[in-house]
């Protein structure tokens, strides 16, 4: 991957400066993710409004910008070279709409404030509806897909498309949206009555290394094998640390950022994590952590 450039930076500006929303140039992107982790982007542009973010996306397509659309930052790995392109930020894209069953969200709102208007399953997973929609997050009680109505995205042609539930593509931590990179602009929910929030987030709080950066679970679970956090568990890893990203101790599906740990850091743990689990127990573990750029 190439590294950031200003001639990047300035000819984006160029072709977003009169879009409604904010762009910052050779922007840091660490703080935008929950990991604390990597290099610069091009530019990053924040949409007040869908119908700007659709227009970025298209012209960054039209001129042959790389480009790319984050949401809360939880579930990706910034390299440390940075994006060589544009960040489109949905935390602008904040509309809410309460109808009698169903609640109409922007994809930037975020999904810890939705778990509590009827989504309680989802309770403690942060980041934004957009981004849960696009990872089809979800938890043992289930998935964001069991209560979507509808999905406003935009195609590759630049028109925007309502999809219905079947239309989505959602498979475990994974849509059409995200396969096929098509921005998530709004998002059609069916509240439903559920268990209490509070109770829920305890649960993780005794499960889950909360206190550090991190971005989630690192690997899928295996289809045909015991979780990955087993897997890494009994495979002695928990503490396993390269500069300071470390193999957490409270959850071994977890890599911590102790500080100042860099994206390299992360990826070699991770190889030394799949090697170790593919010598002991025969299973090569695949990432649910998105590397950005890849
Ligand atoms: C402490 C912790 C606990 C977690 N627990 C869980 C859990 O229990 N279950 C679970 O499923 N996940 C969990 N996660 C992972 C993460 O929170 C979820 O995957 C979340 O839904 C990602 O949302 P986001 O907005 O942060 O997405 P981002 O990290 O910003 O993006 C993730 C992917 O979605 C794409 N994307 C984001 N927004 C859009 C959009 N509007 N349109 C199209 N694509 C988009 C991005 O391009 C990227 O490919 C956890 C993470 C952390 C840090």
């Amino acid at each position: 991957m190439a590294t950031c450039t200003r001639d990047g930076s300035w000819a984006l500006l160029r072709v977003l400066g009169d879009l409604p929303g904010e762009i910052r140039v050779n922007e840091p992107l660490a703080p935008y993710t929950t990991f604390r982790i990597g290099g610069r982007a091009w530019a990053m542009f924040r949409p007040y409004g869908p119908e700007a973010l659709a227009e970025a996306v298209v012209r960054a397509r039209a001129h042959g910008f790389p480009w790319l659309v984050l949401g809360g930052g939880s579930k990706v790995l910034v390299p440390d070279q940075g994006f060589p392109g544009l960040v489109v930020l949905t935390s602008g894209l904040t509309g809410w709409h309460e109808e009698d069953d169903l609640l109409r969200v922007g994809a930037g709102a975020a999904l810890p404030k939705v778990a509590r208007h009827g989504l309680a399953k989802l309770a403690g997973i942060p980041g934004t509806v957009g981004g849960a929609v696009a990872m089809n997050a979800g938890t043992k009680y289930g998935a964001i897909a069991d209560q979507v109505v509808w999905v406003r995205a935009l195609l590759p042609s630049g028109r925007v498309h309502t999809f219905r539930p079947e239309e989505c593509g959602f498979t475990y931590r994974d849509s059409l949206f995200r396969r096929v990179r098509l921005p998530v602009l709004e998002v059609g929910l069916r509240p439903v009555p559920g268990p209490a929030v509070e109770p829920l987030l305890a649960e993780r709080r005794g499960s889950q290394p909360l206190n550090l950066p991190s971005a989630g679970c690192v690997f899928r679970n295996p289809t045909d094998a015991p979780p990955a956090g087993w897997l890494i568990d009994h495979a002695g890893l928990k503490g396993a640390r390269i500069g300071d990203a470390v193999v957490s101790e409270r959850h071994a599906n977890f890599i911590c950022n102790l500080g100042r740990a860099r994206a390299s850091d992360v990826l070699a743990l991770v190889e030394r994590i799949r090697a170790r689990v593919e010598q002991l127990f025969g299973v090569w573990l695949t990432l649910e952590l998105e590397v950005v750029g890849e």
